[in-house]
């Protein structure tokens, strides 16, 4: 990728604020390390002791300064205690020989990245005078191609994907938010309006732009989705939300 003179500046600035260091990988490469495919995003982080690793689109060079400063808000947000997601797979009962580690973790990982987003849009706004415009029409365009490229999962534990996307879509501007929403509507009434009720009780209850709020938030989400999984007789696969932790 370039590093820009704003890419660099900001590296030194994590750098020296978080305390780790940078390293910046494809998202093929990626995709290896944490066992399921995202060379469609734009980009992953992850953290350890020692090192934040950032993984980027190297095939749409155009999106990599966002991305980049998409992803170490969210390793700001995790120093600030926001909600971080993790899982326990001896958490579900019944189900071991049925799923696999990957399915887990793509879950924790969209509910992280959903809860965490509110936040991270407002300080790539704030912090680094992103586009949030032009920002947010690459993520419409993402998420129209998720929702008609579906793969060959369970229809009802799609949906309840959607409910934990359709979150964020809550904080796009409002051109935006209206055009995606349309669209949950339109695929998928039920979990578009499980979605937007959620959302509604969310926001009377906490401010999902705190740390402690986000961890409510993620709680009433989680508890949303499973809760959706049992009206609609998902049966024994809905236990595999029982793995997701909220720290
Ligand atoms: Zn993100």
């Amino acid at each position: 990728m370039l590093i820009t003179k704003s890419i660099r500046a900001a590296i030194e600035q994590v750098e020296s604020d978080l305390m780790k260091d940078i390293s910046i990988i494809s998202l093929e490469y990626a995709s290896e390390l944490i066992g399921f495919d995202i060379t469609q995003y734009h980009g992953v982080h992850w953290q350890n002791e020692t090192q934040i690793i950032i993984g980027l689109n190297l095939k749409k060079p155009d999106t990599n300064e966002n991305t980049f400063y998409h992803e170490i808000l969210h390793a700001y947000l995790e120093k600030e205690e926001y909600a971080y997601i993790t899982y326990n797979r001896e958490n579900i009962t019944g189900l071991n020989d049925d799923i696999n580690d990957s399915q887990i973790s793509k879950l924790a990982f969209y509910l992280g990245s959903s809860i965490q987003h509110p936040a991270v849009y407002k300080m790539m706004q704030n912090k680094f005078k992103v586009n949030m415009a032009e920002y947010f029409d690459t993520c419409v365009s993402q998420k129209i191609d998720r929702f008609y490229k579906k793969g060959s999962e369970n229809s009802i534990f799609q949906q309840q994907q959607d409910i934990i996307d359709g979150f964020e879509y809550h904080y796009y501007d409002d051109y935006h938010k209206n055009k995606i929403l349309e669209i949950f509507k339109d695929v998928s009434f039920d979990a578009y309006e499980s979605c937007i009720n959620i959302v509604m009780r969310i926001n009377k209850k906490c401010s999902v732009f705190t740390s402690n709020g986000s961890k409510i938030a993620a709680q009433m989400l989680l508890a949303r989705v499973k809760n959706y999984g049992e009206i609609n007789k998902l049966g024994k696969l809905n236990r595999i939300w029982d793995a997701i932790i909220i720290n």
